[in-house]
C-alpha cells in the first residue's frame, strides 16, 4: 500500500446550533439571499422589485460546517427562510437539483410552517408539508426549493451526502410546476 491509498482521517468536531433561533453559533460557511438574489423566481416580477427597491428584505440564509465536499462525507446545516411575500407568492429559496442528481436529501422541520416543493426533470411535482417535528425525506433526481407559509421563519436542519454538489442553473430554466400563494390567509398550490 502506498501512502496515496491511506484513508484521510479528519479530526471529529462538533457546532453548536441555536435551534429556537435556527443558526449555527459558530458557523464557517454562511450563505444570505436577499430579494435581489431572487430575480426570476417569482411570478409578479413587479412585486420582487418594489421589495428590492423598498429595503430588499433578506429572503434565507443556510448556515452550515466545513466538511469536504467529497464522497463519505455528510453535508448538513440549518436553512432559515424568512416570512413574507412577493405579491401573494410566499417567500422561498431558489431551489436546486444536486450536481451527482442521484442523492438523496433528508429536511428536519425545527420550527415554522411551510411545504418543500419538488420536481423531476420529467415534470413530476410533488409537496410535502413542513412543521416542527416533520422529516421530509428529498428522493434522489427531485430538484427541492422550502417555501415559508407562516408568520415565523421556516427552519430545517439538512443532510445531504459530500459530493452532491449544487445545480441551480438547470431548475433556473426549468422553473418549478407549482408555486405557493396565500390569498386571503388562504394557501394555494397552483
Ligand atoms: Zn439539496
Amino acid at each position: 500500500m502506498t501512502d496515496s491509498d491511506e484513508p484521510t482521517i479528519m479530526q471529529p468536531f462538533s457546532v453548536e446550533f441555536d435551534l429556537e433561533q435556527g443558526v449555527m453559533l459558530d458557523h464557517t460557511r454562511y450563505l444570505a439571499r436577499h430579494a435581489s438574489d431572487m430575480k426570476g423566481h417569482y411570478a409578479d416580477e413587479g412585486a420582487l422589485d418594489a421589495l428590492v427597491s423598498d429595503g430588499d428584505p433578506l429572503h434565507y440564509e443556510v448556515f452550515d460546517v466545513p466538511v469536504p465536499e467529497e464522497y463519505g462525507q455528510l453535508l448538513y446545516g440549518i436553512s432559515k427562510v424568512q416570512a413574507g411575500l412577493v405579491g401573494d407568492e410566499c417567500f422561498m429559496t431558489k431551489g436546486h437539483y444536486h450536481t451527482i442528481s442521484g442523492t438523496a436529501e433528508i429536511y428536519q422541520c425545527l420550527r415554522g410552517e411551510g411545504y418543500m416543493l419538488m420536481k423531476t426533470a420529467d415534470g413530476k411535482c410533488a409537496w410535502e408539508k413542513m412543521s416542527r417535528g416533520k422529516m421530509v425525506y428529498v428522493p434522489p433526481h427531485w430538484a427541492h426549493r422550502s417555501v415559508n407559509t407562516g408568520a415565523e421563519p421556516l427552519i430545517t436542519f439538512y443532510v445531504f451526502p459530500g459530493d452532491a454538489g449544487h445545480n441551480y442553473g438547470d431548475i433556473e430554466q426549468e422553473g418549478f410546476p407549482k408555486r405557493v400563494f396565500k390569498r386571503d390567509g388562504e394557501i394555494v398550490i397552483e
